[in-house]
Formats: C-alpha cells, sequence, structure tokens
C-alpha cells in the first residue's frame, strides 16, 4: 500500500510543495485540494496596475527560473511595464504560476473546487480530511456540494494567511473586506494601518477619478523600503547579498539603520557617488521628490522597532500620493468612535468625521479552524513541522519582514519533503530548538503578535533550514572560492540551495558598489567581536546597538 499525502490549498504554496511531492515521494500517492477553481491563490487577480513588491528573479521558484538579475527598467518607455519590468505587473505571477503547473504536470494531481473544511488525527495516527466538492449542474440551483472523508498519513497545510482586521466599534460605516473597496466615490474614507494593503488601498481609493477624501490613520511610524534604490538606480532586492546577511542580527540592525538614514539624508550624493545608466536616470529631485523623502524619513524615525525587526512596506509609490497631499497621513484615533484622530507625530486633535472607516491591519492562520483548535502557527517548529502531531506540517505561513514568500515557501517544501523521503533526518531535539526558536522569536519581535504569525528574516531562516538539510552555501559545499566569493556579492536568492544546479552566482551581476563591499569587510572583524560576545553570554542574541527610538 502506498501512503498518502494531502495538500490543502494550492496557491503558490501547495504547488511548490506538490511539485517537490510528486518528484521526490515517489512511492507516496499525492493529492492537492483547492477550494477555488483555479491554482493562483492570492495572487490570482489583482487590482489593475498591481505591481509585486519583490522582484521577479528572487520571487521565482529556484526549480523554474526565468528571470535573471539584471535591471531592465527603463524609465524612458511607457508607464507600468516600462517603470517596473523587474516586478510582477498585474496577472504576470499568476501566468508564471499557471506555467509552473503546466510545466511540472500538476494539474492532474489537484482537485480543484474541494475545500477541506477540518482535519482530525484518528487513532491509529491517520489523518481524516472532510471535503466538500462543488460539482457543477447535478443540483436544482445547477451546484451539488457533496461531503466525503478521505484518509491520509501526512498533511501540509498550505492555505495562507487571511486577512484579520481588528474588529472596530463605531458609529461610522465600516468596510471589512479590502477588495469590496472598487466602487467607492466621493467619500471621506480613513483606510487604518501601515502595511502594504493599507497603503495600496489608500491610493486606489485616492484616485482624484474617484473624488474621494484619503486619511491614512498609522499609531507608530513604518518602515518604508523604496522598490528601486538611490544606489545605480536598481531594485533594493539585489543590493542585498549573503555578505551583509553574514553580519549578527543585531550588528545588522544598527549598520542598516545607519545606512538607511544615511539614504535618506544623502540621496543626491548617493545619485551622485552611484549612478544609474542613462536609462534609470530620474529627473526626480524635485519638490514632490523632497516631501516624499520627508514624510519617508518621519516615518521611519518614529517607526517602533529596529530595522529588521518589524515588517518593512515596499510599497513605496503611496509616498507619492502623501507628498502630492491625495493621501494624508494621521496618527492613531484620538477618541473611541474613531471620528478623531491626532496630527501624525504630535498630540494635537484633528476633527475628520470619515464617513468610511477600513480596517487594513493583520494576518491569521486558518490552522485553528482546520484542525479544531487542535493545532496553532506557535506549536510548528521552524514554521514548518508540528511538534507533537506526527505528519502535520506547513507551508507558507511565515511572513517576511524584507523578502518574498513564495521563494521562502518553496525552501519550507523542499525541507519537508526531505524529511518524509528521507533525504535528511529531522533533528532528534527539536523540542528543545522549538523552545529556543520561540523565546527568541518573542525577545526580538516584541512587538509583533508571533502567536498569529511566524515573522522570519528571510535568508537567514531559509538558512537554518539549509543548514539541517546541509545545502548551506558555505565555501565547503560550493567547493570553488570563485563561486563562493560571487555567491557573497551578488543578489541574494534562494536558488544559491541548490549547488547541484547552475548556480545563478556564476553569472548573474553584482550590484553592490566596491566601495560598499569594502567597507563591509572592514566590518567584518567587529561582527567576529560581536558573535564572540553573544556567545560567551555578554549580550542576548537579539540585541542591537542602535538608539532607534528617535522622535518624529
Ligand atoms: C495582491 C497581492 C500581492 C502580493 N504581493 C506579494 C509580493 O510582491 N511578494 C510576496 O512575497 N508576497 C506577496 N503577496 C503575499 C502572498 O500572500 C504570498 O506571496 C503567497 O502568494 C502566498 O501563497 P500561499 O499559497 O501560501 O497562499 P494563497 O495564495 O493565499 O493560497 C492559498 C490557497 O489555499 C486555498 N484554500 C484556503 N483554504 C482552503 C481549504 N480549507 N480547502 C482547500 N483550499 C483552501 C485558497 O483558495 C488559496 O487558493 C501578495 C498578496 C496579494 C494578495
Amino acid at each position: 500500500m502506498k501512503k498518502k499525502l494531502a495538500i490543502i490549498g494550492c496557491g503558490s504554496s501547495g504547488l511548490i510543495t506538490l511539485k517537490y511531492a510528486l518528484e521526490e515521494l515517489s512511492d507516496w500517492q499525492v493529492v492537492a485540494y483547492e477550494a477555488t477553481s483555479c491554482i493562483t491563490g492570492c495572487w490570482g487577480r489583482p487590482p489593475s496596475g498591481f505591481v509585486s513588491t519583490s522582484t521577479k528573479y528572487t520571487t521565482q521558484f529556484a526549480c523554474y527560473p526565468l528571470y535573471d538579475a539584471r535591471v531592465h527598467r527603463n524609465l524612458s518607455a511607457n508607464a507600468q511595464t516600462g517603470r517596473y519590468p523587474d516586478f510582477f505587473c498585474d496577472g504576470q505571477y499568476g501566468v508564471y504560476l499557471e506555467e509552473f503547473a503546466a510545466k511540472f504536470g500538476l494539474m492532474p494531481h489537484i482537485r480543484l473546487r474541494t475545500s477541506v473544511s477540518h482535519v482530525e488525527q484518528n487513532q491509529e495516527g491517520k489523518w481524516i480530511l472532510r471535503l466538500s466538492c462543488a460539482q457543477d449542474d447535478q443540483g436544482p440551483d445547477g451546484t451539488l456540494i457533496v461531503k466525503d472523508t478521505a484518509e491520509f498519513d501526512a498533511v501540509v497545510v498550505c492555505t495562507g494567511l487571511a486577512d484579520s482586521p481588528k474588529p472596530i466599534d463605531s458609529p461610522v460605516p465600516v468596510l471589512s473586506r479590502l477588495d469590496r473597496s472598487d466602487s467607492i466615490r466621493n467619500q471621506k474614507i480613513v483606510v487604518i494601518g501601515g502595511g502594504e494593503s493599507a497603503v495600496d488601498v489608500a491610493r486606489r481609493l485616492a484616485e482624484p477619478s474617484r473624488s474621494n477624501q484619503v486619511w491614512l490613520s498609522v499609531r507608530t511610524g513604518m518602515r518604508v523600503s523604496p522598490r528601486y534604490h538611490p544606489i545605480r538606480g536598481v531594485p533594493s532586492d539585489f543590493l542585498r547579498n549573503r555578505l551583509l546577511m553574514s553580519f549578527d542580527a543585531g550588528l545588522r540592525n544598527t549598520i542598516g539603520q545607519r545606512f538607511v538614514e544615511f539614504r535618506m539624508r544623502c540621496e543626491r550624493l548617493l545619485n551622485w557617488l552611484f549612478p544609474a545608466n542613462r536609462h534609470l536616470r530620474d529627473s526626480s529631485l524635485d519638490e514632490t521628490h523632497k516631501l516624499r523623502n520627508r514624510w519617508s524619513w518621519l516615518l521611519t524615525q518614529s517607526a517602533k522597532d529596529s530595522l529588521f525587526n518589524m515588517y518593512h512596506n515596499k510599497s513605496d509609490d503611496f509616498l507619492e500620493d502623501v507628498a502630492q497631499r491625495r493621501i494624508r497621513i494621521v496618527g492613531g484615533n484620538s477618541n473611541p468612535s474613531y471620528c478623531n484622530y491626532f496630527h501624525f507625530g504630535s498630540k494635537d486633535v484633528l476633527s475628520v468625521d470619515p464617513d468610511l472607516i477600513i480596517p487594513a491591519i493583520g494576518y491569521r492562520s486558518k490552522l485553528q479552524e482546520l484542525t479544531l483548535g487542535k493545532a496553532e502557527l506557535k506549536d510548528f517548529y521552524m514554521g514548518v513541522r508540528h511538534i507533537r502531531f506526527d505528519g502535520l506540517f506547513a507551508v507558507g505561513m511565515t511572513r517576511p519582514i524584507i523578502g518574498n514568500i513564495p521563494s521562502i515557501s518553496e525552501i519550507q517544501a523542499y525541507y519537508l519533503v526531505g524529511q518524509l523521503s528521507g533525504r535528511f533526518a529531522a533533528p532528534l531535539d527539536i523540542e528543545s530548538r522549538h523552545r529556543r526558536n520561540r523565546t527568541e522569536l518573542e525577545h526580538r519581535f516584541a512587538n509583533l503578535d508571533t502567536s498569529n504569525v511566524y515573522p522570519v528574516e528571510m535568508f537567514p531562516y531559509c538558512d537554518q533550514l539549509a543548514r539541517e538539510m546541509g545545502c548551506f552555501p558555505s565555501l565547503a559545499n560550493l567547493r570553488s572560492p570563485l563561486r563562493y566569493f560571487r555567491t557573497m556579492l551578488s543578489p541574494a536568492t534562494t536558488m544559491h540551495y541548490f549547488h547541484d544546479r547552475p548556480m545563478p552566482s556564476d553569472t548573474a551581476p553584482i550590484h553592490t558598489p566596491h566601495l560598499l563591499t569594502a567597507l563591509l569587510l572592514l566590518l567584518k572583524p567587529l561582527d567576529y567581536v560581536v558573535r564572540w560576545t553573544r556567545r560567551t553570554g555578554r549580550y542576548p542574541p537579539s540585541v542591537d546597538f542602535t538608539d532607534h527610538q528617535q522622535s518624529g
């Protein structure tokens, strides 16, 4: 009898798990269940004008690389596609996923329109899935829902994170479904939250053709990362390399914070020192650009935690709307009815009297609903493997501070499939490792609700999984000093973990200027000292050396 593996949910996380499972678990029967009729998950129908926050190069799966790390941006080309060719625009990522599924023959293994209502482990240790399958043209109103159950040896939950806006008790109407905001016109609206969903919805509502007045309410500041960096005008993703990532987290926070402040203050100098090529030269050190930078500075200065300890907002275009006063930024609400708000960074009160409030804060996993309250995200080792329930896994539940979710999901999928196939053994001391991880997580991300989301720094997190699997891109594993050197300096990507495939770093351009590389190398001895003091217990793991709590 073949063993059976179920994958619940078939967006990018489910698809990549299915791909690795079919490839490596040839003696298993693998089935994926998807509630809707498509396999593109939450990227399926993005609003028009959508631009991803992570680049195509870093977001693509390492096992299906279609994009390189050259910069394709050309500001003299036409609007969106010319401005953001290095990012997925509109439905491009959905198309990528569909092509991926076709290339690896995944569709025959996916049961579409089949929702898993819950999962339970029986006394024999088997996983029982309760299914609802929609079948067309078979019932009086067209669709028949057939209930069924199925038994499996292991289950991977890939249902994504659901938007979970904070409940608001206010006499003002509240809209909690962001996707229902499209028809709103001629209204005074307050969007609450500083995340990417919040600023994206605020931007759409602030389009002049809608004649809305839009406020964005952020209690504290936020970290806004530019999609394209002033250094050489390249995507910020391309300046993040393994050399930078190799620094101690606290020291990285400190260096990063100083550098971000320097970037904001000295953009002209950076442009002059590291100019973009002529296609990328932006006209824009004009008044709007200065205002945009000023807001970026104010928001960063009042951000409540260190650089890499809180989520970054990479939808930086909203600053353009702020600079042009289409979106006005205010602080938190000053009264419980959500009618009045503080001026940003001040105790003065502004009367807004909105017609509508849109809370856009927070995510939660559906794990508890699915397992009838038995499994919680905080009980999954590295966010992947449940520490008590044998055969229960999750993929796609971690949220990167900076980085992207699909390629993290790929490393998680490779990790769990590797454990099931026996490619490597799971650590024996998983429970004590898990306890240590949790303590560190709660200490480091003290301002985030870590029982509900699992925040990670993308590459250090993936490195930890890679070390367990033995595929960390160390000099010993790469076996060539030149390859190692290029891997350290070229844009960081999860492709670096797969040494048996062609390595992108052999050919990828190195965008980080030599001067910055030299500075980082000069700081490396300090990194060794800090690491040593941490080992000897002088500093706890996540202490950084920045006084980041400056007022706006
Ligand atoms: C517009 C938009 C833009 C984004 N841009 C970026 C970006 O630039 N970079 C980035 O990294 N991330 C981005 N994200 C975040 C995105 O959530 C992740 O990148 C990634 O797609 C998550 O994939 P997933 O498969 O884990 O979850 P999802 O894409 O949410 O897929 C989950 C799937 O599970 C199915 N499902 C749920 N419950 C059940 C059930 N009970 N039974 C059966 N099926 C079920 C759902 O129907 C869905 O198809 C964006 C998200 C959106 C909405």
